[in-house]
């Protein structure tokens, strides 16, 4: 790039940054470039980018416009860093950790969504004699819009006893009524029943039939004095003998309870929790389509606004590409609009045909709208189609509007919100992305590189934590992190443009950088066997045959949306579970909202007979409280608390092992009970968690932590990072192996106690996969990993593949999908879909050895391959 020579005021200038592990560090950062943070996982580039410059910024302008949010600021705590000079206000586009609210859709990120409601309110076609609607009634989220029957969810819900009650053969105490609120208030309620004189030590099932239903579906709300702790006799004596109750409690029957917390609770954890007991169907009354039926009755080019935005927006540009440029009475290719309907999501629209615009027939006019309307239908369309280019652009043109947020992977959405940025010509800015790369093939990065260069010649900064080599040669400027993770890195090795890295002998990532990187695995295997798919159809898949070679490492690549996940994780996955008799995971469970369950369809031709065990190692959370922890998790934490009550000082206490245990009331913290943090409800804001004012984090009380292994106590135990306990407990042979296991996948420096709620998708990741390797290997397992890489500095990619590979040779399959032509470069066999995204993909395009799919004819991969191989 052309560029005049930098002056100190073109700079970022950060002086004594010292958060997490970031060793006092000063550094100087142009404005006004594409600035890439490298280095190996944990050395401390988030902390730089994220927790140093993105914290500040958005610190000064919290300060800026509400003297208020300065106290917010104080509990989440601020920057551990001296000074810094030169920072504009910044945009994060981070990767989302645990899912985001299921209200949200492609639509509302884009805010596309309103500009389709305005095209539908003032240019759509109104049956006779309906008056004009206003944009916000095409909106399932407003009152005005939505579905009266399913109050704009698309689904009704039901909560009922089995819901409620899964195992009627406890009683109310042992927590029969699983939908109660947990804790302090369950006991509560509980308490009141004693009170009103309901039986709560019979089990559920042997309850009269009246007192179920008054317990789970009365109306009523009696006050009532309770007693807590006291035995239903001595309740009834007491409130015989009128005494002064511990306090007046209100009673709040279970299903109430439910509805109740669902509409109104801002906590997305409670909203989850009452979720579960809740059974879902498709709406009647409008088809799942979730808006009233006068909204459904306004079509523009002959759909309705939930058909045009069930389209992939490739199609939609198509449909309104004849209003935005003027031509109003042209036909709109029926092939378009039929294959619009094949793409519908048939379960959740099976009853469709209640509206008039389903069905086949051929030709369909934009209607003779009236001047003015075409006017309001040209400008809009124009606007619409304009932006969608964006999205395309970015790779983005095989979603559809409404498809919701949880569904769509990290990298898709922040790809969405980056194009919507792009469209929304701020400057000044600095934009901070985390891994904009992940889940995208070569081919797609191209248009993110554009995308990122746009940002800036608009005259935005553009700082990006990324692991991707492109990335890093196309940057104006790298700031290498390192050398090693935790303790061991936290100092800049590197400031300035790419090229100067080179001479940076202790950076891990300049071996990579400049080529010098020798391959992981090159000799290929031969398969054992093939394992052959047939007939499989999910999302878009239809009717494809597939096989995988077995006892081997397979690598499934493709553009994004081409159908890797569809066939991998979710087809080969389902049908293997079904030959086993496992349960896939039910992928709802937790979501918000139970969404419809989709199916594959196809069948296992042969092969399955080799294969014993699934594992899908995903990324999906370890856990979603800060109770379940990398310690736990691993099952480590069951050993160390072995070695603590074998102490001397335990012994003598009789303390066992599950008076280290922060689940268990014996030896945690009463007042956080074992959490270390209590969590501050904010209106209008996520909660925040801060740190116990007892324990002060330590989740254990006083006496509990008196007690010492080799000089520490069980909540240091949990503050070491992972290399630290490695070398604390050298002689603990059952700890020595998982703890150089998670070493060795490169997780060394998190912390035995990091909370689940911390960890990135593919942390979460790793640690299940060091979870598993623990185990003794039997040579038939089938593991599949979706994307393992992402998140994964070059160095560390090599020590996970020398993982996997060690899993091959110990006679298992492997099948991972995956974008880093390194990895693919390894694997012995490859296996192309494509060759586009959505409809124009779902098929096989190439598959063989990487040389073989190298120089496979239609391949968008056989380019990227090459240069890697050769
Ligand atoms: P990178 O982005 O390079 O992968 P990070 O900046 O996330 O690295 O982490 C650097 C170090 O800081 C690691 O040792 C990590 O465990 C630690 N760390 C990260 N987040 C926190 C946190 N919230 N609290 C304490 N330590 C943290
Ligand atoms: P890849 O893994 O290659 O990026 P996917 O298998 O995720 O591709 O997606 C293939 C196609 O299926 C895309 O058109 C995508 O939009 C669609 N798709 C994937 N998941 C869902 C879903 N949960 N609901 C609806 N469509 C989906
Ligand atoms: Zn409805
Ligand atoms: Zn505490």
């Amino acid at each position: 790039m052309a560029q005049r020579k930098r002056t100190p005021d073109d700079f970022v200038r950060v002086r004594g940054a010292r958060e997490h592990n970031l060793k006092d560090v000063d550094v100087d950062i142009p404005r006004d470039a594409l600035v890439v943070f490298s280095g190996v996982s944990g050395s401390g580039k988030s902390s730089l980018a994220f927790g140093t410059l993105y914290a500040e910024a958005q610190r000064r302008y919290f300060e800026s416009v509400n003297p208020y949010a300065r106290r917010l600021i104080d509990q989440v705590g601020i920057p551990d860093v001296d000074s810094i000079e030169g920072l504009p206000p910044a945009v994060a586009l981070q990767q989302q950790r645990g899912t985001p609210s299921v209200r949200s859709s492609v639509g509302s990120v884009t805010t596309l969504s309103s500009l389709v409601r305005m095209l539908y309110s003032r240019a759509g076609e109104y049956p006779p004699k309906q008056p004009m609607l206003y944009a916000e009634d095409f909106s399932p989220n407003t009152a005005n819009g939505a579905c009266p029957e399913c109050h704009g969810l698309g689904n009704v819900y039901a909560v009922t006893e089995r819901s409620m009650v899964p195992d009627p053969s406890l009683t109310i105490r042992e927590k029969a009524i699983a939908a109660w609120p947990p804790a302090w208030h369950g006991q509560n309620l509980r308490d009141i029943l004693v009170t009103l004189g309901y039986d709560v030590d019979t089990p559920w099932r042997d309850l009269p039939k009246k007192d179920r239903d008054w317990i789970l579906f009365t109306e009523e709300q009696p006050t009532v004095p309770v007693y807590p702790g006291f035995t239903p006799k001595e309740t009834r004596a007491a409130v015989r003998r009128k005494e002064e109750p511990a306090y007046m409690g209100t009673f709040m029957g279970a299903r109430k309870y439910v509805r109740h917390t669902f509409a109104t609770t801002q906590s997305a954890t409670m909203k989850k929790r009452v979720a579960r007991f809740m059974v879902g169907s498709v709406c009647p009354v409008c088809d799942g389509k979730r808006l009233k039926r006068e909204a459904l009755s306004v079509t523009f080019a002959g759909l309705d606004i939930a058909e045009l935005t069930a389209l992939s927006l490739d199609r939609m540009a198509d449909v309104l590409r004849p209003a935005a440029e003027g031509r109003f009475n042209e036909a709109v290719s029926s092939k378009t609009l039929d294959r619009a309907s094949a793409k519908r999501d048939t379960a959740r629209r099976v009853a469709a045909g209640g509206s008039a615009h389903t069905g086949s027939s051929d030709v369909r006019r934009t209607p003779n709208l009236s001047e003015e309307k075409r006017i309001a239908a040209q400008r809009l369309s124009e606007d619409l189609v304009d932006r969608i280019a964006t999205l395309q652009a970015l790779g983005l043109g095989y979603l559809a509007m409404d498809r919701t947020t949880p569904t769509l992977s990290p990298g898709e959405l922040q790809r969405l919100r980056l194009a919507t940025q792009i469209r929304s010509h701020l400057f000044g800015v600095v934009y901070v992305l985390d891994e904009p790369s992940a889940g995208l093939h070569p081919a797609d990065s191209e248009a993110l590189h554009t995308a990122l260069d746009q940002l800036r010649a608009a005259g935005n900064t553009i700082f990006v934590v990324e692991h991707d080599l492109e990335m890093m040669r196309r940057a104006d400027w790298l700031i290498d992190v390192g050398p090693e993770a935790g303790q061991h890195g936290g100092t800049i090795l590197y400031s300035g443009p790419p090229d100067g890295l080179s001479k940076i002998d202790e950076s891990r990532t300049r071996r990579y950088l400049f080529g010098e990187a020798a391959p992981v695995h090159r000799d290929r295997r031969a398969p054992a066997g093939w394992l052959a798919l047939a007939h499989v159809s999910r999302n878009n898949l239809h009717a494809l045959d597939a096989r995988f070679p077995l006892g081997v490492f397979t690598a499934v690549t493709g553009i994004s949306g081409s159908g890797k996940s569809s066939l991998v994780s979710q087809a080969l996955v389902d049908l293997i579970c079904a030959h086993l008799g496992t349960a896939p995971e039910a992928e709802e469970e937790e979501s918000e909202v139970p969404t419809v369950v989709q199916l594959t369809t196809g069948r296992i031709a042969s092969g399955a007979e080799a294969i014993r065990r699934l594992v899908n190692v995903d990324q999906k959370p370890i856990g979603r409280t800060p109770r379940s922890n990398l310690a736990t998790y691993t099952g480590l934490f069951d050993h160390v608390r072995k070695l603590f009550a074998a102490t001397k000082a335990a012994k003598a206490r009789k303390y066992d092992a599950g008076q280290f245990s922060f689940n268990v009331a014996k030896g945690r913290c009463p007042t956080c009970e074992g959490e270390g943090f209590v969590s501050v409800e904010l209106l209008f804001m996520p909660s925040v968690f801060a740190p116990c004012p007892t324990c002060h984090g330590a989740r254990y009380d006083a006496k509990t932590l008196e007690i010492e292994f080799n000089g520490k106590n069980i909540a240091q135990i949990l503050g070491m990072t992972v290399d630290e306990a490695l070398s604390f407990f050298e002689n603990e042979a059952a700890l020595h192996r998982p703890l150089a296991l998670l070493h060795d996948i490169g997780l060394g420096y998190l912390r035995l106690g990091q909370p689940a709620t911390e960890l990135s998708g593919g942390e979460a990741q790793r640690i299940k996969l060091a979870t598993e390797l623990q185990r003794s290997q039997r040579g038939d397992t089938l593991y599949v990993l979706d994307e393992p890489t992402t998140g994964l500095h070059p160095a560390d990619v090599d020590r996970l593949m020398r993982q996997l590979h060690g899993l091959v040779d110990a006679g298992n399959t492997v099948v991972v999908v995956e974008h880093e032509m390194r990895v693919v470069a390894d694997a012995d066999w490859v296996v192309d879909v494509g060759p586009g995204a959505g409809e124009a993909g779902g098929r096989i395009v190439a598959e063989g050895t990487p040389e073989a799919v190298a120089k496979a004819k239609d391949s968008r991969t056989a380019a990227y391959l090459r240069a890697v191989l050769s």
